[in-house]
């Protein structure tokens, strides 16, 4: 795939937008927490998901401790954010919106959550390097926007602004079989920048593409407000691990809100 500067541009962010790792997210943040936190009681639930058959995403998902994680999700940005959610939960901390998740965040020791963010990339490269398949087969692909994005690779130029590591990426791009649908330099990993603003500008730069010809897709309602002075067009992918909480956030501040069945006319329809 190369890039036309004429072409305007589609930036995705991955996890919850082109990828579920619901799964490998909770069992990478239980294993960086039980490591870091050998006392707690989440090391039986950690026992439990490394049994025999629950080794898979969608039992994973559904698991009953997975229900009360994912609905945190949406108020983190970051690896150390999945060791707060844990923490919240073995305290019993009711976190209910954006402010109170944000308090309870700043009553955490910042060495230890540093030392979390260490933990959770290193749990992930040795899941990952150990046994690629089982580790690609904690993930998923939203299907019918993969098939969105096929059907309509042409009339977009296309990226990626993810918190997620490059390597991780292209493997489940290659898994999923869009890999080709992403050049090297378009895909902006959490080594290239922490701040998706960064991430839009360098987008920016190298396609030659104005703020205004950008769409920006994540299912992160924060995300979308951090890059909101950048003048790029904003939807939020409601298919992720998004709540009512976030739709409704995202619609007051003004943003598309895009559901699989609308995302291909929200983002394609005036481009064609
Ligand atoms: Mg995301």
């Amino acid at each position: 795939m190369t890039t036309d500067p004429k072409l305007p541009v589609l930036a995705l962010d991955f996890d919850g937008v082109i990828c579920c790792s619901a799964g490998e997210v909770l069992l990478t943040g239980l294993e960086a927490y039980v490591d870091m936190v050998p006392s707690s009681r989440f090391v039986e639930t950690l026992s439990r998901f490394h049994g025999t058959s629950a080794l898979d995403a969608a039992l994973i998902e559904q698991d009953e401790f997975s229900r009360a994680f994912q609905p945190l999700v949406p108020l983190g940005n970051r690896a150390e954010d999945f060791g707060v959610a844990l923490c919240a939960l073995e305290r019993g901390a009711k976190l209910i919106d954006q402010q109170a998740y944000d308090e309870f965040y700043r009553s955490l020791d910042s060495d230890w959550l540093s030392a979390f963010h260490e933990a959770f990339y290193r749990c992930r490269a040795t899941s990952r390097d150990q046994d690629q398949a089982s580790w690609l087969r904690l993930h998923r692909a939203y299907e019918p926007f993969v098939d969105i994005l096929h059907r309509n690779c042409s009339k977009m130029t296309l990226a990626i602004a993810t918190a997620k590591d490059e390597c991780s990426v292209r493997l489940l791009l290659d898994f999923f079989g869009i890999s080709d649908l992403f050049t090297d330099e378009l895909i902006l990993d959490k080594d290239t920048a922490i701040e998706k603003q960064v991430h839009l500008s360098l987008i920016a730069e190298r396609t030659g593409a104005d703020m205004h010809r950008i769409t920006f897709v994540d299912d992160k309602v924060n995300h979308l407000e951090g890059v909101q002075h950048l003048g790029v067009r904003l939807v939020l992918a409601s298919w992720g691990y998004n709540t009512s909480r976030e739709v409704a956030r995202a619609e007051e501040l003004g943003f598309a809100v895009a559901t699989l069945d609308t995302a291909e006319p929200t983002l394609f329809g005036g481009t064609g």
